[in-house]
């Protein structure tokens, strides 16, 4: 069976916050702007959504406390400033960490969910949402989930349900010339481990997959601007527009064992959320040789690439690791997977064991 449900509309182009005032006008009388503590004025975005809002006689409040890697503390936080401050829509502008608690924020502060219930889903309502990213590699934007820190489990878990879709997406690339080059970089790598993993899931469509191939192709053909750091405003766009495919395979696919492996090397050792994917992603795909290799040869012709084995020296080249894990690290992250990503292991075309995460994580900065 094939399906695709992604209800938000996606507005991409120069100057599309400006351009699309009414859209803001369509969701209420007062927004909360939830962002992080600098980035959304530093790259002219909160400017342009103030002056929007202004323009349309509209009120708002800013909530900007959201930290990378955002804590379940920090929603709820959220969620009692939209309700104090009579706030009846949210405009989000980041990375995925604002775009992530934004989501949540807009549950929290229309239901009365615990904590403990907060990973269980089920949610009936949210506050319209439009969001603005700032970088180009999560997809948050037209994704159905928020990802937290969970201290509860070491590690990062997701809160998702399809009220959780943002209302309206504008994809705007100059927002993206502030960002310095290792942050471009790992976000540009978590879009094509977004759309690399969609591939590998049984969850994986025609429609999917069709969103995939692209937003790989996209990506692989800025391989050498990547190594080089020379970004234009155009080839900005292009990953911010493949970054949203990424987002749109992953909202009907899900993030494979890749993800719940990164999740351990951000939460122990601080690494950015792509970077980390980026870590493993070439290694999983030399396991899928053996498991899948029709898929990973179709993968390896959009990636412009002869094997998996040509792709880690890339992304050896690319990231430069220095993370080396010990024996008792290696053990502990491969525990904490094989703990979270059950389901993601049965639901992909590569049957990673227990042994070859170990593999994997051992492998990381040794090569
Ligand atoms: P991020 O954590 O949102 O931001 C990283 C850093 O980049 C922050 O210091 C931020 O500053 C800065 N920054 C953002 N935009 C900037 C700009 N235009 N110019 C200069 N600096 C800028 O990074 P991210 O990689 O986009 O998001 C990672 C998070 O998204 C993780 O928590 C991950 O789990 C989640 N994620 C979610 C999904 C999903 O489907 N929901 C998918 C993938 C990843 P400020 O702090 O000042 O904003
Ligand atoms: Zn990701």
């Amino acid at each position: 069976m094939n399906a695709f449900y992604m209800p938000a509309k996606v507005i991409t182009g120069y100057n599309s916050v400006m351009d699309n005032a009414d859209l803001f006008k369509n969701l209420g009388k007062k927004a909360l702007i939830v962002c992080g503590k600098s980035s959304a004025a530093k790259c002219g975005a909160l400017e342009d959504v103030i002056s929007v809002l202004e323009k349309n006689g509209q009120d708002y409040f800013i909530f900007n406390e959201i930290m990378p890697n955002p804590t379940i503390d920090v929603v709820y936080k959220g969620a009692d400033v939209a309700k104090s401050k009579n706030t009846d829509f949210i405009v989000a502008i980041g990375g995925g960490s604002p775009m992530d608690a934004a989501k949540s924020i807009a549950v929290l502060a229309k239901e009365d969910v615990k904590r403990e219930d907060i990973f269980k889903g089920g949610f009936k309502n949210a506050l319209p949402m439009i969001h603005i990213p700032t970088t180009a590699g999560t997809g948050s934007e037209v994704t159905p989930y928020s990802i937290l820190t969970n201290d509860a489990v070491q590690s990062k878990m997701t809160m998702s349900s399809p009220v959780m879709f943002p209302e309206y997406a504008l994809l705007d690339g100059k927002y993206m010339e502030s960002l310095p080059y290792e942050i471009t970089v790992n976000t540009v790598v978590d879009a094509l481990s977004h759309s690399v993993e969609g591939m590998l899931s049984d969850k994986s469509t025609v429609f999917s997959d069709m969103a995939a191939r692209k937003s790989i192709e996209m990506i692989s053909a800025h391989f050498d601007d990547l190594l080089s750091g020379e970004f234009d405003l155009k080839t900005r766009q292009e990953f911010l527009e493949a970054s949203c495919l990424g987002g749109m395979v992953i909202s009907q696919t899900g993030t494979t064992v890749v993800h719940t492996m990164g999740y351990s090397f951000t939460y122990f050792k601080g690494t950015d959320h792509g970077r980390a994917n980026g870590l493993t992603l070439g290694e999983f795909l030399k396991i899928g040789e053996k498991h899948c290799p029709e898929r990973i040869e179709e993968i390896m012709t959009y990636l412009g690439m002869g094997s998996a084995d040509e792709f880690v020296s890339y992304l050896d080249k690319l990231l430069k690791p220095t993370e080396v894990l010990t024996t008792d690290e290696v053990k502990k992250y491969t525990e904490i997977t094989m703990r979270l990503a059950a389901k993601k292991l049965g639901a992909c075309k590569i049957k990673a064991t227990e042994a070859d995460i170990a593999d994997m994580y051992a492998k990381v900065g040794k090569r």
